[in-house]
């Protein structure tokens, strides 16, 4: 199988090795190998990127918006195919991974729009005869670095806003989802972005991280907290803006008087589907003591009816961790969990399948906020109940984290859900809904360890891929 090139200055770029894309639902199958980048690449790919800034950012607005618009025609009409794309090489549902991709359209579609939207203001200066102007510019190239949880979503929210508004990027997709990266590249290709505007590397971080974010004027990474760190360590020196969206332990408060069928929906919905591989993923379930057995009966319950398998098989729930080194981290930290005292409840175990594959049954916990189980993210099917007596130990136990992404209440009370929303510490706040899901339109992100810098999507992108400037204009 030859391996698919990079893309480095509009030019398809092979090299001698290559890393292989494999399938988490069916180890026997290969979706592709691509071609490994190394750091000499990764710097060329850099700067192709400079030298296409000034006439990039120079084009008209209806041009870049026109091409944004006709990759996400491209994508709306290959949903099918690319969703399964996603399902192969992420693990994750058809029905998940087709809802990826049409989310990756809706966001090409929406900056399709921003891009002729953006602009300043025009103020009155405090001084006569003086006009003060203010207007934004590309803040140039931008090292874009994604995880595989949602490869080309991720990928559009990071690429659609910086070509919106004029910079040019270097792309380093997850090397665990090459395949869908690939064909982004091909759509924006295809469908009018000019050489050198998007280049992308295939490479481990490790491999080409320093390359790649050594002389970039911004970078905007979601993945880890550790290689967030080690990112922002890098990034200080050449003073490049940041954007770092990282890890979470959101926790979904359910009091008393919530609709047990809700809070169980959104406690199996939220903690997982996506095999609980997602960063607003609720792995804390604090529980109010007076519905807390009620509650982990019926979601329990609901567990057992999960199907747990072949990401594309019809009736699939469940689908597999994305690699043996994700499985045994989780596996570890649920034997760390009982060593800790906490008791596991439900699952755990690995899952036969036909085909072989990482899948491991949804698992429930029991234990208390302290535990390591409740500390660091796990990123798996894994949720652990914590048991509080009233309304103010939930909201105490749902801040006691060093994360804040995402945090969710379930309450019939209008009164305590708008208290928990004006007082979670986190960036997104749900109420009578599972802690993950989002729409496109307004801002993402999070406090503490799971953001850092200036936030995405909505109006942060602008914020975030344009600089600002003031003039001041003299009249007569
Ligand atoms: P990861 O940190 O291992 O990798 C993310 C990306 O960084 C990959 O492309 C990887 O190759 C690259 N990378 C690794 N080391 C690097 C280095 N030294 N320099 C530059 N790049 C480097 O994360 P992952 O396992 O791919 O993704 C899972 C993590 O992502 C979880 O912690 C999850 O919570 C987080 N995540 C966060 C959000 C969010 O928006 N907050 C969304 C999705 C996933």
């Amino acid at each position: 199988m030859a391996a698919k090139p990079n893309l480095i200055n509009g030019e398809w770029v092979g090299s001698g090795e290559s890393i292989a894309s494999i399938n988490p639902s069916n180890l026997g199958d290969c979706i592709g190998e691509f071609a490994l980048a190394n750091p000499k690449q990764a710097r060329l790919a850099v700067v192709a990127a400079r030298e296409a800034l000034p006439s990039w950012s120079a084009t008209t607005t209806q041009l870049r918006s026109d091409i944004l618009m006709k990759a996400a025609m491209e994508i709306s009409a290959r949903r099918d195919e690319l969703g399964e794309l996603v399902s192969r090489e992420a693990g994750k549902t058809r029905a998940e991974g087709i809802g990826e991709v049409v989310r990756a359209m809706q966001i090409f579609q929406f900056f399709s729009g921003e891009a002729v939207r953006y602009g300043g203001e025009n103020l009155p200066s405090v001084r006569p005869g003086i006009g003060v102007l203010t207007s934004r510019e590309p803040v140039g190239v931008v090292a874009v670095i994604t995880p595989w949880n949602f490869p080309v979503a991720i990928a559009a929210w990071k690429l659609a806003p910086a070509l919106a508004f004029g910079n040019t990027v270097v792309f380093k997709p997850s090397e665990e989802t090459p395949a869908i990266a690939w064909e982004l590249m091909r759509i924006l290709e295809r469908n009018g972005l000019p050489p050198g505007v998007v280049n992308m590397i295939n490479a481990p971080g490790a491999l080409v991280g320093p390359a790649l974010t050594e002389k970039v004027d911004a970078i905007s990474f979601t993945g880890s907290v550790c290689t967030g760190r080690e990112i922002v360590s890098r990034a200080i020196p050449s003073m490049a803006r940041i954007q770092l969206e990282m890890g979470g332990k959101n926790p979904l408060v359910v009091l008393d008087d919530a609709d047990l069928d809700v809070a169980v929906e959104c406690a199996a919905n939220g903690a997982f589907f996506s095999a609980g591989q997602r960063c607003t993923a609720s792995s804390r379930l604090v529980v109010m003591s007076r519905i807390y057995d009620r509650f982990v009966e019926a979601l329990v319950k609901r567990m057992r009816s999960l199907k747990v398998g072949d990401a594309l098989v019809e009736d699939t729930d469940i689908g597999p961790i994305i690699n043996q080194r994700q499985l045994d981290s989780i596996q570890r930290s649920i034997q760390i969990g009982k060593d800790e005292g906490a008791e596991l409840l439900e699952g755990g175990d690995l899952v036969e399948a036909k085909t072989p594959g990482f899948f491991m049954r949804p698992t429930l916990m029991l234990g208390t906020n302290s535990m390591r189980i409740n500390r660091d993210e796990i990123f798996g099917p894994f949720a652990c109940v914590i048991c509080a007596s009233d309304y103010d130990e939930a909201l105490a136990i749902a801040n006691d984290t060093d994360y804040g992404l995402s945090s969710g209440i379930c309450t019939r009370s209008h009164k305590l859900a708008t208290h928990f929303r004006l007082n979670a510490k986190s960036g997104l706040t749900m109420v009578n809904l599972p802690t993950a899901g989002l729409d496109y339109h307004v801002p993402f992100g999070g406090r503490n360890a799971s953001s850092y810098g200036l936030g995405e999507q909505g109006k942060s992108a602008v914020e975030f891929y344009t600089v600002s400037k003031t003039a001041y204009v003299a009249y007569g």
